[in-house]
């Protein structure tokens, strides 16, 4: 299966998507992680790259087109992967040349501005290690502050406070528009919708497993 999963930051694309690959038998080829990588082997690219990600700005489309097409021909593509995420038509494009192209379904996650700004805001990072903890969902380390895999500090990143995540969220919606609407127009995009029925009592958000059966189960239709 050849899968896209779009949605804002905070809707959990990325977490549903690594734990579903593996599932499938496909490959997850997130693009941040494939930038980070390049990034970190310094390849002309990579460090090129770099410029754009250290101050937070979308690297541009052609740089994109050509990591993107490269890495889905890479051996572990063979069966299919889920693409985490193209950012806009010209990506979504450049996926598309490469595939000559089936993308079975762009999977679209829905999920209320409120929730996303409280899980957003509720984030805090290991300022040494990355690794990521949530207050709303309980994610917590063992000892408050300190991260449970190295030791580092946690921090709110600044660009996970609410003004900064209602601009990040305004920004992903006039990027995303187009896309959405290109996906809908192949007839490919299906929407995924948060909804508080799917919410366990006593819980604040929709845990993870739940919405990874939700998806699979869609997915399954189409097989
Ligand atoms: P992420 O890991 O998805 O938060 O992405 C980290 C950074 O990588 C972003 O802030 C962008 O600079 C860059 N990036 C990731 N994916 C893309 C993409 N599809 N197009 C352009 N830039 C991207």
């Amino acid at each position: 299966m050849k899968l896209v999963f779009l949605g804002p930051p905070g809707s959990g694309k990325g977490t549903y998507a690594s734990r579903i690959a593996p599932k499938l038998g496909i490959a997850h080829v997130s693009t941040g992680d494939i930038l980070r990588e390049a990034a970190a082997a310094k390849t002309p690219i990579g460090l090129k790259a770099d410029e754009y990600m250290k101050v937070g700005k979308p690297v541009p489309d052609k740089i994109m087109a050509d990591i993107i097409k490269n890495r889905l021909k890479a051996s572990d593509c063979i069966n299919g992967f889920i693409l985490d995420c193209p950012y806009n038509v010209a990506q979504a494009q450049a996926v598309d040349v490469v595939n000559r192209t089936r993308i079975d379904i762009a999977l679209n996650m829905v999920v209320p501005q409120n929730v996303l700004i409280a899980r957003l805001t509720a984030r805090r990072v290991c300022q040494k290690c990355g690794e990521i903890y949530n207050l709303r969902t309980k994610i917590l380390p063992k000892v408050e502050g300190i991260c449970d895999k190295c030791g580092g500090l946690l921090i709110h990143r600044e660009d996970d406070k609410e003004a900064a995540v209602k601009v990040r969220l305004a920004i992903y919606e006039e990027r995303a528009r187009l896309m959405l609407k290109y996906y809908a127009e192949k007839g490919k995009l299906v929407n995924i919708e948060w909804k508080k029925t799917d919410v366990p009592p006593g819980e604040v958000d929709i845990p993870p497993d739940i919405m990874v059966e939700k998806i699979l189960k869609i997915l399954r239709k189409f097989k």
